[in-house]
C-alpha cells in the first residue's frame, strides 16, 4: 500500500495530543515521503514508540518526533527527556518480554512486548531500528525505511 509518511505521523501525533498532557513537538520534513508498506503496522510502530516515550517520561517532559529524508530513505525519530536506558540493556531491548529492571521501571510496569513488535514490523519491511539513550537524560528511537520509488 502507498501512503504519505508525513500524514500518518501527523495523524498519530494528533491523537496522542488529544489524550495526553505531554507536549508532542513534530519536526516535519519539507518534502512529502511516500512509503510502500502496511500502513496499519507502521502506525503500530509509531504508537508503541510514542507510548513508551510518554510512559518513561514521568515528569511530563516534552516528546519530539522528527522525520527526514536521506537519499531514498525515511528516518523517523522519537525523542524523550525521560528516565533513559542503561547501555548494558541496549542489546536485549528489542527482544520479547525484556524490561529494564530498576525501581523506576518497576513502578511504571509493562509486558516488554512493544519494542519487540516494533523491530519485527520494521525488519519485515526491510528497515532497521536503533536506540540512543543515557540514564536520566532521555532516549531517542530511530527507524529507517526505504521510500517508494519516485513516479514521475
Ligand atoms: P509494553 O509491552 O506494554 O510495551 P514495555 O513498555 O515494558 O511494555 P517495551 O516497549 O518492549 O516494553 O520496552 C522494553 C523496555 O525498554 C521497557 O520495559 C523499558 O525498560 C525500556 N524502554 C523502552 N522505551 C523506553 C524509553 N523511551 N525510555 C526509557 N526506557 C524505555
Ligand atoms: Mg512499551
Amino acid at each position: 500500500d502507498h501512503f504519505s509518511l508525513n500524514k500518518l505521523v501527523l495523524e498519530v501525533i494528533e491523537r496522542f495530543r488529544e489524550t495526553n498532557d505531554h507536549a508532542i513537538h513534530f519536526d516535519n520534513a519539507d518534502n512529502d515521503m511516500l512509503l510502500i508498506a502496511d500502513r496499519n503496522r507502521i502506525e503500530q510502530v509509531l504508537v508503541n514508540l510514542i507510548s513508551n516515550a510518554i510512559k518513561y517520561s514521568p515528569n511530563e517532559q516534552e516528546i519530539e518526533v522528527r522525520i527526514r529524508q536521506d537519499h531514498n530513505q525515511a528516518h523517523v525519530s522519537i525523542r524523550d527527556f525521560g528516565i533513559g536506558i542503561p547501555e548494558h540493556a541496549f542489546e536485549k531491548l528489542f527482544t520479547k518480554f525484556y524490561r529494564v529492571d530498576n525501581s523506576d521501571t518497576r513502578k511504571i510496569g509493562g509486558t516488554g512486548l512493544g519494542l519487540s513488535i516494533c523491530k519485527e514490523i520494521i525488519e519485515s519491511h526491510g528497515g532497521s531500528i536503533e536506540v540512543e539513550s543515557s540514564i536520566g537524560k532521555g532516549s531517542t528511537f530511530t527507524f529507517t525505511l526505504d521510500l517508494a520509488e519516485e513516479t514521475s
